[in-house]
């Protein structure tokens, strides 16, 4: 029978496996995940997992119904150690191997390990957090008064803390750059939201970083920072970036660069291996084909629906533009595109009432946005973004011109 091999059980291979049968696909279908659990959703984990709104039963992406009413095969807890693409087989971690016709790479990525604490092996009281398992581990010491500090002030260490200020915790950012967000977004946003988290309490430390650590007992105790400063602390999170998991592609003689390289359907060097998610490098159109690497659900998402179809052979190019969402306090924030090269920013709406949106534009040209809390806006401007709209800024700022009418009237030019 043909069958259809995919590794790692994250958004990226979750949504490959039911693309393969919405594709048509009739073989068998294999999804091998090293996690003990059907596909979840990690976002949830830095947010309302933390905060004790959702739990460990509602994380799932599909009810497991789905994946046995498609006759797709899970195999779980176990990992896919090599790949012999002459054979095209993959060897598993309890010894069985698979043949397969096309072959999905989805592994993800894991956090980025902090060397001056990494240097001691593994602390009882610092935290990453990528799993279902590392949020357990945190919620274990996750209780109101303690003090945690949280190093890095990107997404995830922000979304901890505001998750953390809602059980009571004492929680103080380390950033190591100027700005907190300064990775993903504009000046505007990163001000906008270290004033928020201030105001709720955090202790926000910008452009300094951890430089030692006292630890006595297998724990941290205290940090010293950059500027000489001694921080104390019961528990710390780290949240410093994301290392794709390129070692199984890169063993097995794939290209990789920061990530396994695809074209825009998804193919790696190898015509019967594709790679979606977090752990791969593709064109995007929107940069002129520019290889980029996006850890986002929705770049997952899309990019599984396009290799699903490479890989039955029905093959369509991935054009989609990513977005992506954040919930700290009681703010959402939306983003769309890749604000990287932008020239100008135009903010719409009032900032200081928590209800505005950052165009970025290129050459005139709105090539990203980030939204607060205006539902509406957001939707337009995955519009906007898609077609590349060259926009006035006037137009654009004014708030009393619906953005409705923007994309309406303004002539498309891409
Ligand atoms: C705390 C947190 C909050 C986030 N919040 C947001 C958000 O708000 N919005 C957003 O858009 N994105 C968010 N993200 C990012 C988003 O979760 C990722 O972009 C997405 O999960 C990527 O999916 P993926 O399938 O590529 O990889 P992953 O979700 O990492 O899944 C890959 C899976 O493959 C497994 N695996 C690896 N190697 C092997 C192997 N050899 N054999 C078998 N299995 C293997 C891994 O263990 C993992 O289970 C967040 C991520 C985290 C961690």
């Amino acid at each position: 029978m043909r069958s259809m091999v995919v590794v790692g059980g994250g958004h990226a291979g979750a949504e490959v496996v039911v693309g393969l049968r919405k594709a048509g696909f009739e073989g068998r279908v294999v999804l091998v995940a090293d996690e003990d659990r059907i596909p979840y959703q990690r976002p949830l984990l830095s947010k309302s997992y933390l905060s004790g709104g959702t739990g460990p039963d509602e994380l799932a992406i599909r009810p497991e119904r789905t994946y046995a009413d498609n006759d797709i095969e899970l195999v779980l807890g176990t990992r896919v150690d090599s790949i012999d693409r002459g054979a095209r087989r993959v060897v598993l971690s309890d010894g069985r191997s698979l043949d397969y016709e096309a072959l999905a790479l989805a592994p993800g990525g894991r956090p980025r390990l902090l060397p001056v604490l990494a240097q001691h092996g593994p602390l009882d009281n610092v935290h990453y957090l990528r799993t279902v398992a590392d949020a357990d581990r945190l919620r274990e010491q996750w209780s109101a008064g303690r003090r945690l500090v949280v190093i890095g002030g990107g997404y995830i260490g922000l979304e901890v803390a505001a998750s953390a200020r809602a059980m009571g915790l004492e929680v103080t950012v380390v950033e190591a750059l100027p700005r907190v967000l300064a990775r993903v977004t504009g000046e505007v946003m990163s001000s906008f939201y270290a004033e928020v988290h201030r105001e709720r309490g955090v202790d926000l430390l910008t452009g300094v970083s951890v430089v030692d650590a006292v630890v006595v007992n297998g724990a941290v105790r205290e940090m010293e920072l950059s500027d000489g400063s001694w921080l104390r602390c019961d528990l710390v999170v780290v949240g410093v970036g994301l290392v794709p998991n390129t070692e199984l592609a890169a063993e097995a003689g794939l290209a990789v660069d920061d990530g396994i390289v695809v074209d825009e359907f998804g193919v790696t060097s190898d015509p019967s291996i594709v790679a979606a998610g977090d752990c791969a490098r593709y064109p995007s159109a929107q940069l002129g084909g520019d290889l980029v690497r996006v850890e986002s659900v929705s770049n997952a998402v899309e990019q599984a629906r396009v290799v699903a179809r490479s890989m039955v052979g029905k093959p369509v190019a991935h054009t989609g533009v990513p977005w992506f969402w954040s919930d700290q306090y009681e703010l959402k924030l939306q983003m769309v595109g890749l604000s990287r090269d932008f020239d100008d920013v135009v903010v719409r709406g009032d900032v200081t009432e928590r209800s505005f949106s950052a165009f970025y534009l290129r050459e005139g040209r709105v090539i990203a946005a980030d939204v607060v809390s205006r539902p509406v806006d957001f939707a337009l401007a995955r519009q906007l973004v898609a077609r590349g709209q060259v926009l006035e800024r006037e137009l654009l700022s004014d708030v009393d011109v619906p953005l409705k009418q923007l994309l309406v009237t303004t002539a498309v030019e891409r």
